[in-house]
């Protein structure tokens, strides 16, 4: 399977390529994409954030992508709720994720390697819900929801055996190990 990242704006190069390289070992290929513009409809000047949504439909498909993933420094949001970390299309193709929350800098820490092992475990469950995964009881499982930074940290960046058998079943392999 192949998954293409497509940095959205000015996004870190160190994070784009670590992302690659883990996404790539699980999933198969995995190639950044030259970068694309967020579109302006997407910016909500009352919140001083973006809505998720409205760039994940913007998201333009790539031939030979089934998997396309959007990265975005700026927050955004979706429907009601104040922010979210990323947003994918259940079943579908397209996902996008923010690294506006996951800096350690925004909770007063330093940044660092904390920061990229959050972006992938936000790339791995909204690469998840693409390929029909919904969310998961087991605090463990990179499915779980996250409501705060604290449960992204407590969980694991890995599909859990249930979900990966339910990958199983949809004839996806996945490899997990370190
Ligand atoms: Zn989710
Ligand atoms: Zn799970």
């Amino acid at each position: 399977m192949r998954v293409c990242i497509r940095p959205l704006g000015i996004v870190d190069a160190s994070i784009l390529d670590f992302l690659q390289a883990s996404l790539a070992k699980v999933f198969g290929e995995c190639e950044v994409l030259l970068p694309g513009k967020i579109p302006q409809e997407a910016y909500n000047p009352i919140r001083n954030q973006y809505n998720s949504t409205a760039i994940l439909e913007n998201l333009e498909a790539k031939k030979g992508c089934q998997i396309l993933l959007g990265v975005v420094e700026e927050d955004i949001y979706a429907g009601n709720l104040n922010f979210v970390f990323g947003e994918a299309e259940l079943g579908g193709s397209r996902a996008i994720i923010s690294l506006a929350r996951l800096r350690p800098s925004v909770y007063g820490m330093k940044n660092g390697d904390l920061l990229k092992l959050r972006a992938l475990k936000e790339a791995m469950h909204e690469v998840g819900h693409v390929l029909g995964l919904t969310h998961c009881p087991n605090p463990n499982c990179v499915m779980f929801f996250s409501n705060s930074i604290l449960d992204t940290d407590a969980k694991d960046w890995k599909y859990c055996d249930a979900c990966r058998k339910k990958l199983l079943e949809r004839g996806i392999k996945v490899r997990l190990d370190e």
